[in-house]
């Protein structure tokens, strides 16, 4: 027996405990599945300085652990658990949990997030899954590493976050990023280049991980001079950004050559009547908390429309 429910949130960042605040005041009695994370991306951060109404920062954890208060305060339905297999083909729209419940939702907010990207060199997944020092979180492993040499790949906010977490932990922070500049934003790449103990190896691109069954070194190079210098160190972590999750909507909803959702514009509308998209799973351009918080809203605002419209509630 299926379950059916009127608006289905599937993801626990921003975004879609936005969209469950909205579903939920408009009476629409929202379920939403966390997935594999919950709370999303903001959980393995450090503080948060820029979302609006916390003037002292808040720690990433605590800020995801109050939306989700706030979403289950109207009535929530909160779900430990993922979703693996959808089908949009009739206009109610199918979608099976990990557990095998089969829900028939009439409308399905995609919420779905990001994951960090790997470099996909030799042994970075054997290390990264065996505890060998290889990780895409300082934040969750960064500890483990204190007192060692360690280095961050990557040039962006997260890996600017990352090397300066760990600069407090380690005696030595290699960063290695592939140009002669920085994507951080200026405030982030000023804290970086203040710190005595993290060391930007610029124009450099990470060869080879050595070592057998724990990572004990990096060897990179420089693009530039072609020379190959061997760094020995302790973790490595990778922080080059992120690919949407959103492979379990492949072949049903319009997406990008990265596959980010496209939504039709000034909307959460996707190419699916009744599918809305909102977050990180469809914007690669801002990814921010707040701008996935607002599109959450948008995406469940979308969904009340397309509710009273077909006269469902
Ligand atoms: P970004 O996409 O912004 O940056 C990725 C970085 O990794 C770039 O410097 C890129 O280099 C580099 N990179 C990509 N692929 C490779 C590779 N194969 N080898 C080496 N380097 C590589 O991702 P982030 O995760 O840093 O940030 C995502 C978004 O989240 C951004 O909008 C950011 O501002 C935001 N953010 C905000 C934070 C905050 O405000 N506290 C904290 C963390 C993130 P290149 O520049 O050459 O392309």
């Amino acid at each position: 027996m299926a379950e059916h429910v009127h608006c289905l949130i599937i993801g626990s960042g921003p975004a879609g405990y936005t969209a469950a605040v909205y579903a939920a005041r408009a009476n629409l009695k929202p379920v939403l599945y966390t997935g594999n994370q919950p709370g999303g991306q903001l959980t393995i951060t450090t503080d948060v300085e820029n979302y609006p109404g916390y003037p002292d920062g808040i720690e990433g954890p605590q800020m995801m652990m109050h939306f989700q208060k706030q979403a289950e305060r109207f009535g929530t339905e909160v779900r430990y658990s993922m979703i693996n297999k959808v089908d949009f083909k009739g206009p109610v729209h199918k979608v099976w949990a990990e557990d095998g419940t089969e829900i028939h939702a009439d409308t399905v907010v995609v919420s779905t997030g990001a994951s960090a990207k790997w470099l996909g060199i030799d042994k970075e997944k054997f290390f990264a899954e065996n505890g060998g020092g290889v990780s895409a979180c300082a934040v969750c492993d960064g500890f483990f590493y204190k007192g060692k040499e360690v280095a961050v790949v990557g040039a962006g906010d997260t890996a600017a976050e990352e090397a300066l977490y760990l600069s407090n932990l380690c005696p030595k922070v290699h960063m290695i990023v592939r140009r002669d500049e920085m994507r951080a934003s200026q405030i982030m790449q000023d804290r970086v280049k203040k710190k005595e103990n993290i060391i930007i190896h610029w124009n450099s691109n990470t060869k080879e991980l050595l070592g057998d069954k724990e990572i004990t070194g990096i060897k990179i190079q420089n693009s530039k001079t072609e020379e190959i210098t061997e760094i020995p160190l302790s973790g490595f972590f990778v922080a080059i950004g992120h690919k949407p999750n959103t492979d379990i909507f492949k072949g049903w909803l319009d997406m990008d050559e990265t596959g980010y959702i496209i939504t039709k514009a000034d909307s959460s509308k996707t190419n699916i009547d009744g599918v809305f998209a909102s977050g990180d799973a469809q914007d690669h351009v801002y990814r921010q908390a707040v701008t996935a918080a607002g599109t959450g809203c948008m995406a469940a605002l979308d969904a009340e429309r397309y509710l009273g419209e077909k006269g469902i509630v």
